[in-house]
């Protein structure tokens, strides 16, 4: 479980663009935070930054301490949860959670136990052998958890998880990611724009516009105006 700290980073695009403009955020172990904001305000840029997809323009991010901007991708402890699902569709629901793990080159038995354990608590046990198409878009995106889940990692970036889902679809997944939460504790940066899946999830909102925060507090303090 990670402690993060993020002090005045931005990030200027190669066409100038400014997307993220002096952000500063301390996140606690086991925190679930989320950044709620319109299309375009930096949540992506932000979490992309976090992972080390993107580089860091100005400033710097800690994780447990240590100075993160000039460390790989493949070497940071995190994991992360796409939109897009981004499932291998040639791959089953058991080699795809597996993935990652082998592309660390784990033993064979513990990417095994691992995906076992996953699936387990993601009720996929009856699916590990079908391929993403045979699957509905709840338990596709049970399986982009897994795959964050086996990883075992500090820290999950989730971007934008449940938008391809409908809005009855939403609301469970929405219950089931916060109860994972509750079970794992992991430390959780969450990305969207919709502001009911922000006051749900929340231990801490981030509200975000243009690339500045404009507000970070609980979601009592977020949306509970006198
Ligand atoms: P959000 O996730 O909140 O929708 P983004 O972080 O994707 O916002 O985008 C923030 C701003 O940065 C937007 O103005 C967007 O057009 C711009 N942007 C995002 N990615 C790139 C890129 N690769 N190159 C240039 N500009 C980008
Ligand atoms: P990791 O354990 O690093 O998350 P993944 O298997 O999730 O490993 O993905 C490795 C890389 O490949 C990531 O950058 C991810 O975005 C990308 N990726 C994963 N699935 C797909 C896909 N179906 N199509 C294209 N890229 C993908």
């Amino acid at each position: 479980m990670a402690k993060l700290v993020l002090e005045n980073i931005s990030k200027i695009y190669d066409n100038n663009v400014t997307a993220v403009s002096n952000f500063d955020l301390q996140v606690e172990e086991q925190e679930f935070i989320v950044f709620v904001g319109p299309s375009g305000c930096g949540k992506s840029t932000t979490l992309r930054m976090i992972a080390g997809l993107e580089d860091i323009s100005k400033g710097d991010f800690y994780i447990d301490g240590k100075r993160m901007n000039d460390v790989p991708p493949k070497e940071r402890d995190i994991a992360m949860v796409f939109q897009n699902y981004a499932l291998y569709p040639h791959m089953t629901v058991f080699e795809n959670m597996a993935f990652g793990l082998k592309l660390r080159k784990f033993p064979k038995a513990e990417i095994a136990e691992r995906v076992k354990n996953a699936a387990e608590i993601l009720g996929l046990e009856p699916y590990l052998d079908r391929k993403p198409k045979a699957l509905s878009g709840g338990q596709r995106q049970r399986v982009a958890l897994g795959r964050a889940i086996v990883r075992d990692a500090n820290l999950f970036l989730m971007d934008e998880p449940l938008s391809n889902l409908d809005s009855k679809l939403r609301v469970q997944m929405r219950a089931e990611i916060a109860k994972l939460h509750l079970r794992l504790k992991t430390t959780t940066i969450y990305v969207t724009h919709d502001q009911t899946e922000a006051m749900t999830m929340a231990s801490r909102i981030v509200i975000m516009k243009d690339g500045l925060v404009q507000q970070i507090g609980t979601p009592k303090e977020v949306y509970d105006k006198p």
